[in-house]
C-alpha cells in the first residue's frame, strides 16, 4: 500500500510548530547570559537530532527537543520510516525560518532603567529619530524610531508639576 500523507499541513505539525515557538521563547528568557530566539539553529540541530545535546550555549532546549519528539513520534510507523525524521526536519526548519527576522524587545522595566537605549535587546543604538510629543492632560506621547535596526517605539510619559512662577 502507498499512502501519502502531507504532513505540512496536519494540525499535528502545525500545533506543534507553534508550540515549538513558544517554547524557544521561553528557553530564551531563562538563558544566561541571554540568548536570542534568532540564535537557536534548530534547522542546524536537527541533522544530529537525536544526539544533540539539551542545553545549547547555555539555553535548555529540552522543552523545545520535547515538544518536537512528541509530535514526531507519532509518525514513527512501518510504512514510513522516514516520517519521524521529515517531521522533526520540517519543525525545525519552520521554527529556524520564523526567528530568522525576529526581534526580541525589552521588558517595560528594561527599557526604562536601560539609559535610553533602544528596545530591541541587540541593538543598544542611541542613534533615533524622535517624533513630535503629543500632550493630554498630564500624559505625553512620542514615537520614537531607531536609525540603526528600525525598530519603531511610542513613549509614554506621565507629567508632573514641578515649581511655578508668578508673571
Ligand atoms: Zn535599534
Amino acid at each position: 500500500m502507498n499512502k501519502t500523507v502531507d504532513i505540512h499541513t496536519l494540525p499535528l505539525v502545525t500545533n506543534a510548530i507553534s508550540s515549538a515557538k513558544t517554547a524557544v521563547i521561553e528557553a530564551c528568557k531563562k538563558s544566561q547570559p541571554r540568548v536570542s530566539p534568532r540564535e537557536i539553529p534548530l534547522d542546524d540541530l536537527s541533522v544530529d537530532w537525536w544526539g544533540v545535546n539539551t542545553v545549547w550555549w547555555g539555553v535548555d532546549i529540552s522543552p523545545v527537543k520535547a515538544v518536537i519528539e512528541d509530535a514526531a513520534s507519532q509518525f514513527a510507523c512501518e510504512w514510513n520510516v522516514n516520517a519521524r525524521r521529515e517531521v522533526v526536519d520540517y519543525i525545525c526548519e519552520q521554527v529556524t525560518e520564523y526567528f530568522a527576522d525576529y526581534i526580541e524587545y525589552k521588558s517595560n522595566e528594561e527599557f526604562i532603567n536601560s539609559t535610553a537605549a533602544c528596545p530591541n535587546v541587540d541593538c543598544d543604538s542611541n542613534d533615533f529619530e524622535v517624533g513630535s510629543m503629543k500632550v493630554e492632560s498630564d500624559t505625553a506621547w512620542q514615537p520614537v524610531k531607531c536609525n540603526i535596526c528600525n525598530a519603531n517605539w511610542n513613549e509614554t510619559f506621565t507629567l508632573k508639576l514641578t515649581s511655578y512662577e508668578v508673571q
